[in-house]
Formats: structure tokens, sequence, C-alpha cells
């Protein structure tokens, strides 16, 4: 009796995962259906998109502006020496096309602003934000609350890292203050910590796409790379968040986001 009868040859590429109950056929199935837009295809976004490509996310918006450089290749695993001075999205496509050719890849080699932000993420499942700049995770945050998108958040300094989930009703980055954050550029990573987190990130977002486990909304999971240690820390929505409020209001349908100011 073969030990895996119940499967097609079709789907050997994902027998480890149909093995857990959690996922199964069933949850295979949601996978393929899925969209999900990944922001960023740098230091979070090489773990992200791998692991969502090779889970078989069956659609995959990848959005990035930026060619890669020779600072990029300690953490942005999708981008090899040879690829240096090449638009992101096609190096990073290239190389999930080839992990896998079933997944439908999609790219959009713009810088997002708030005229094209909305049009960017419509119709996602989830998104997840791999960015490093303050700016763009609390425009990208905005957005996806006023859109009612999941949202999975992370972000990386030095051996330090989060992850967070971000919906409507739970907290977002400009509750925890983040929009008056001041940032400090270039941000110093280390290469393994950008790993972590972005597996971390993954994770968060398959389990929202099968509706499984308990997602990280309000809960932002703080990772310390030198004491080896994660930290869970219960945040809430504060009162007075003009994210939060503007997405209730409507707002003419523009975007909040104020520059920081
Ligand atoms: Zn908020």
């Amino acid at each position: 009796m073969p030990y895996f009868p119940q499967w097609e040859v079709a789907d050997l590429r994902y027998e480890r995962q149909l093995l857990i109950p959690q996922i199964g056929q069933e949850g295979q199935e949601k996978l393929e259906k899925a969209k999900v837009t990944v922001i960023g295809a740098g230091g979070l976004g090489s773990p992200v998109l791998t692991y969502l490509v090779s889970a078989g996310v069956g659609k995959i918006q990848i959005v990035d502006c930026d060619v890669v450089s020779e600072s990029n290749l300690n953490r942005q695993f999708l981008h090899h020496t040879g690829d240096v001075g090449r638009p992101k999205v096609l190096s990073a496509q290239e190389k999930l096309v080839s992990l896998n050719p079933d997944v439908a890849l999609s790219t959009v080699n713009k810088r997002l602003n708030q005229e094209n932000i909305e049009e960017c993420i419509i119709g996602s499942d989830v998104v997840v934000d791999c960015v490093d700049n303050i700016e763009t995770r609390v425009m990208v945050a905005s957005a996806c609350i006023q859109l009612n998108i999941p949202l999975v958040e992370g972000g990386v300094l030095g051996f330090y890292g989060y992850v967070i989930d971000i919906g409507r009703d739970y907290p977002c980055l400009s509750c925890l203050g983040y929009d008056k954050a001041k940032q400090k550029t270039p941000v110093p990573v280390l290469g393994v910590t950008a790993g972590v987190i972005g597996c971390m990130q993954a994770n968060e977002c398959i389990k929202l796409l099968l509706g499984i486990g308990e997602p990280l909304y309000g809960r932002m999971l703080n990772y310390d790379g030198l004491s080896g240690t994660w930290e869970e820390v219960k945040v809430e929505k504060a009162k007075n968040c003009a994210v939060h409020k503007n997405a209730e209001t409507g707002k003419n349908g523009e975007f909040y986001w104020n520059g920081g100011k």
C-alpha cells in the first residue's frame, strides 16, 4: 500500500504540508485561491516571498521600486551578485518563478504613494509589509485599515526585530506612536535577523489566509537575537489614533498620513 494514497502526483510539491492537520487538502486549496501583496522585495521580502511561493499561495504581487545594490546582498537573498543594478521586482520574480512556476506572480515597479496605494493593494486577502521606512509603513497600515485588509507588519534593527498583525479592530502602528518616530538611515541589519522576522511574517500570513491558530493581533512579538529570546507585548488601540478615526469616518477616501508632522 502506498504511503500517501490519497494525493495525486501533482500535489507532491505540497506533500509535507498536506500532512499537517490544520492545512490538509482544504487548506491547500485555500492557499491556491489566495492573493497576497508583498510590499518590499528586500531583507524581509526575500524570506516572505520565498515561503509564500513555496507554500503555493496562488497569486502574489511583488511591489518594489528599487534596483539591487551591492549593500543589499548581506540579507536580500533573492538577489545575487549578478543582479546588481537590476530592478528588484524582476530579480525576485525570476528566482521565484524558478522555485514554483505554479504561482501567478505579478510585479509593481513603482514607489507607493497616496494616489496609487489603493489600486495596488485592493483585492488582496492579506498584505505583508516588508519595507524599511516609517513613512511607507504608516501609509500601508492606514490603507489596509481603511480597506479592511489584514496586514502583517515586521521590522528589524541590528539583532532585534518585531512582528505584529494589524487590522481595523486591532492596534495599528499609529496607535503605538510609530508615525512620530524618527529613523536613522541606513538601518543596521544582520541578514539573519531579517530572515527570522521574515519567516515569522510568512507564518502569520499563512495563518491569516487559512483562518487557523492565533494571529498576532494586539500582540507585538519582539525578537532579540543576541539573548536568543522572544517577548510578547500586549498592545491596545489608542483612543485618539488618527488612522483608525479616519478609517471610521472615511474622510473622502483619502488615506491618512500627515508626513509625521
Ligand atoms: Zn490605530
